[in-house]
């Protein structure tokens, strides 16, 4: 698992050896800083949990970009109709996956029901580099909850209105509930999810103090709350038995998110080792090696390697221990494994790259990460390595695009068409990484 977010071009470790960038956001925003996670399966769980309710709505869930926000307060929005996010908060405070769904098939009716269509749409004027810098920025303004406060990502010189880009009225809140509840039942959830959900927002409008950025851009009302109810009672897909595969996974990203964001003491307080079930041995493998007890963390990736010796993910975490205590070489084994097992992961390729770069691997590890690239470029990490990777080939119009690229995705334009420039001067014109420095030069200045 790595954390993304912007404007600190080093880079900063965590306890836990997450990779975070922290964004800092302008002069009229909040000073609060947010990050964006990248997980290979964390990320695939929630595709899982979207695609049944974006289906019902119509809507491909390939079209469909998902952002997980690293922030404890409980939120989840759209931002226009192929983007959406969701905080870690709501991800951990959420008992079930049918309570996501719930979450992300009201989205889907403020999609479907164009309801974004009608505001300022911030990320329409975004070109592919500036999205990232853009979702952190509507995220921050959704959690600052005001209709004043201008978004970090001050795209094209166009100052974004939180409220006018995401707030929706009452009218649009109870159609999307409507249409949710369609898409929960078209996909065979039983729709008394929602109400859980509805309830905390209800219990959240009483409490000034407390009020989580969802219930600022998604205005409860008692006719909202009736009308779900009313429509949940007579819904026959009530008391339909939840599917466990979903329920499977779900505990998996509760526990693994859970593992690298909060404290190890209370990581081994919610899964003692008296629990043996794999969430637990999940959550406690990050909580020791977030305290450096190595051993023990490799302990319980035996186990849940043991358990699934053809997991993807556990051997990506495992590989990501090792690489994070000393042992490159280990994690590259491992890394191997896992993107033999899921080629299409990009994220577990970048990681891959990063251990053959550590272990002295240089060449295989640029080509890596070239073919990370491929399947996704939105990855300022993988461009980062790729960079680094050049430079040590001694390839100077390559690690410098690649670093342009960085720079870009991080929002810094000014700084990544500095780079571009010094590529373009070195490689040879109309070359293919020649072009892509172009491209950078052709990004709009972005404003403060
Ligand atoms: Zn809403």
């Amino acid at each position: 698992m790595s954390v993304f977010g912007f404007r600190r071009p080093g880079g900063r470790r965590l306890a836990s050896g997450l990779l975070a960038l922290g964004l800092t956001l302008g002069a009229a925003a909040p000073a609060t800083a947010r990050t964006i996670i990248r997980d290979s399966e964390i990320e695939r769980t929630i595709k899982r949990e979207a695609e049944p309710v974006l289906s019902a709505a119509g809507i491909p869930v390939s079209d469909v970009r998902f952002f997980i926000v690293q922030d404890p307060s409980f939120n989840a929005f759209v931002a226009d109709g192929r983007t959406m996010g969701i905080n870690t908060g709501a991800l951990l405070d959420m008992a079930t996956p049918e309570e996501v769904m719930a979450v992300m098939a009201h989205e889907a009716g403020h999609m479907a029901g164009g309801h974004h269509a009608r505001r300022g749409d911030a990320l329409r004027a975004a070109r592919g580099q500036m999205i990232l810098t853009t979702v952190l920025g509507l995220a921050a303004g959704a959690a600052a909850g005001s209709g004043d406060v201008a978004a970090a990502g001050v795209i094209g010189g166009q100052q974004i209105g939180m409220r006018a880009a995401l707030g929706f009225s009452r009218g649009e809140e109870s159609a999307a509930d409507q249409a949710a509840i369609g898409y929960l039942e078209r996909a065979g959830v039983d729709p008394s999810a929602m109400n859980r959900v509805i309830e905390r927002l209800r219990r959240q409008e009483m409490l000034i103090s407390i009020r989580d950025p969802y219930v600022l851009t998604h205005p409860m009302t008692a006719d909202r709350a009736d009308g779900v109810a009313e429509r949940i009672a007579r819904s026959p897909l009530k008391g339909a038995p939840p599917d466990p595969e979903r329920a499977y996974w779900h505990a998996r990203l509760k526990a693994k998110l859970a593992g690298f964001l909060q404290t190890p003491a209370r990581t081994l307080a919610a899964w003692p080792t008296s629990d043996l079930s794999e969430p637990a041995r999940l959550a406690r493998a990050s909580a020791y090696h977030k305290s450096a007890l190595r051993d023990q963390a490799l302990a319980e990736m035996e186990a849940l390697l043991a358990a699934r010796p053809s997991d993807p993910w556990y051997w990506e975490l495992r590989g990501q221990i090792r690489f994070e205590s000393g042992d490159p070489s280990g994690a590259v084994t491992d890394y191997q494994r896992a993107v033999s097992l899921a080629p299409e992961e990009p994220l577990i390729r970048v990681a891959y790259g990063q251990a053959l770069l550590a272990s002295g691997q240089v060449e295989a590890g640029r080509d890596a990460l070239i073919q990370s690239i491929r399947q996704d470029e939105l990855n300022p990490n993988a461009w980062r390595q790729l960079s680094i990777a050049a430079g040590r080939l001694n390839d100077q119009g390559l690690a410098l695009t690649a670093a342009a690229e960085a720079l870009a995705l991080g929002g810094d334009v000014k700084s990544a068409k500095a780079q571009a420039e010094r590529a373009q001067a070195v490689l040879p014109h109309g070359s293919v990484w020649w072009m892509r420095a172009g491209d950078i030069l052709a990004l709009p200045d972005a404003r403060r």
